[in-house]
């Protein structure tokens, strides 16, 4: 079967094509359709909505099962934030780098202004697969537990991943490599939850 992987994130579709290679299934990226499709406007309340609103649009579009990812940082401190609007944070529009950059200063500007507040946080992954009619047939949900650090620390991944501590590896996920991350971010855990569905669902067809 081919599932559509829409993202226009490169970083997210090396991560799920590497977390899904022993799936059978072919996963292919917006960029190899060569169709245009407009981006869906992420209005949900939460990750799991914006998860599927984009599974939703882009399988429509394209008449393919399409996957979907949404993912974002909640921090507890900032009481859940800044959650569904990670990406859009520092209300900084340009490129991607530049955008992860002004997010995360942001977010530290933000937490330094609580003086000791905790700084536990967890990235969250939603994801989300729907039909060519837009059906959802799977969604599932991933968290990976770190503190925020004060200094970004790494050079692998994209995001928050520079600020995100995992205390007993002693490490940023952006210190860890895309192999070591694959087997314990949240990426990972909503990708285990999707291998197990997706293979009794395959036989089935
Ligand atoms: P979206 O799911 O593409 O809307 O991404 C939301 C934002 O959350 C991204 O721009 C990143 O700032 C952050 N984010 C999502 N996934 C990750 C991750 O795996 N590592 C670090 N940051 C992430």
């Amino acid at each position: 079967m081919k599932v559509l992987f829409a993202t226009t994130n490169p970083h997210k579709f090396d991560e799920i094509q590497a977390l899904l290679a022993s799936l059978p299934m072919k996963l292919v990226g917006l960029k190899d359709l060569g169709l245009q499709i407009p981006e869906p406007d992420e209005t949900g309340a939460t990750l799991a909505d914006n998860a599927r609103i984009k599974a939703i649009a882009y399988a429509k579009a394209s008449g393919m099962h399409c996957l979907a990812d949404d993912s974002g940082l909640e921090v507890d401190a900032l009481g859940g934030a800044p959650g569904v609007r990670s990406a859009r944070y520092a209300e900084f529009d340009g490129p991607r780098g530049e955008r992860d950059q002004k997010n995360r200063e942001r977010l530290l500007f933000e937490l330094q202004r609580l003086d000791d507040a905790p700084r536990t946080a967890r990235l969250v992954c939603t994801l989300c697969l729907a039909d060519p009619e837009g059906r959802i047939l799977f969604e599932g949900r991933g968290a990976s537990e770190a503190e925020i650090i004060d200094q970004p620390r790494g050079e692998y991944g994209f995001g928050y991943d520079a600020l995100l501590y995992l205390k007993d590896l002693g490490k940023t996920a952006a210190e860890l490599s895309p192999e070591e991350w694959n087997q314990r971010s949240h990426r990972a855990a909503a990708a285990r939850q999707f291998a197990q569905w997706f293979t009794p669902y395959c036989r089935a067809q």
